[in-house]
């Protein structure tokens, strides 16, 4: 199947989700996860209307970045975060969505440039509690965000989590429900939360009946990554 095809099947299967538990479709947005497939397809679905990209990779991003400067884009950093890499993922994304460590986000904040609008930022949940996986525990979730909410350059944005993999349908369910839950109530406390990033290529439509406001879909759009 061409880029094309996918693009316009993932949406329809967003439409389908949504219209399943009475949500509007754009309430679900879709990030194209772009590691390891190259600036053409990415240019493709930038024709057909793709606007927001997750990267993993810094280096790999940027050069993407560098490529496809004249759009307006938006950039999402998703993979794991070392140190030494914040100052420049502080000055070249939009969101950071992988965030769960206090010294990864006091030093975004910090190196975030003045000149442009607070860092949105989601914390990331290891929901499934495994051992093996980045993210907090989601009982140490509430006081991380207070110390975010506290960081003058990052906007508290909402929650993301990535699933152990092979999991049966039933327990991928379950943890959505158990994030979106977690989600809502948070919400409360702090209001500048709306986005909750889960779902990916096998099982988004089981994350948006959960309650999923953002999808971050890589293979089913582009196919297979050039390596991983
Ligand atoms: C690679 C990646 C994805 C996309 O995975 P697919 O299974 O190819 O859709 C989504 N989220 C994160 C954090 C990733 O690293």
């Amino acid at each position: 199947m061409s880029i094309e095809q996918n693009f316009k099947k993932i949406h329809t299967e967003i439409n389908v989700a949504c219209n399943a538990t009475q949500r509007a479709e754009h309430t679900v947005r879709l990030l194209a996860v772009s590691k390891f497939q190259s600036i053409a397809s990415m240019l493709e679905l930038v024709e057909l209307g793709q606007k927001e990209f997750g990267e993993n990779y810094l280096q790999e991003a940027l050069a993407k970045q560098k490529a496809l400067a004249n759009y307006q884009l938006t950039w999402h950093f998703i993979g794991d975060i070392q140190s030494n890499k914040t100052k420049l993922i502080a000055e070249s994304f939009g969101w950071v969505q992988s965030l769960w460590r206090l010294k990864i986000a006091e030093r975004l904040s910090q190196q975030r440039p003045q000149t442009l609008a607070p860092l949105n930022v989601c914390v990331q949940v290891n929901i499934d509690r495994d051992p093996h996986k980045k993210g907090l525990l989601l009982e140490n979730v509430r006081q991380f965000c207070d110390a975010i909410n506290r960081l003058p350059q990052l906007k508290l944005r909402g929650l993301m989590t990535i699933l152990e993999l092979h999991r049966s349908s039933q327990a991928i369910k379950e943890s959505y429900l158990q994030l979106a839950q977690a989600y809502l109530e948070l919400q409360k406390t702090f209001s500048s939360m709306d986005t909750l990033s889960m779902g990916m290529s096998d099982d988004f439509s089981l994350a948006i009946a959960a309650g999923s406001t953002m999808v971050r879909i890589g293979t089913k759009l582009f196919g297979p990554r050039n390596k991983s």
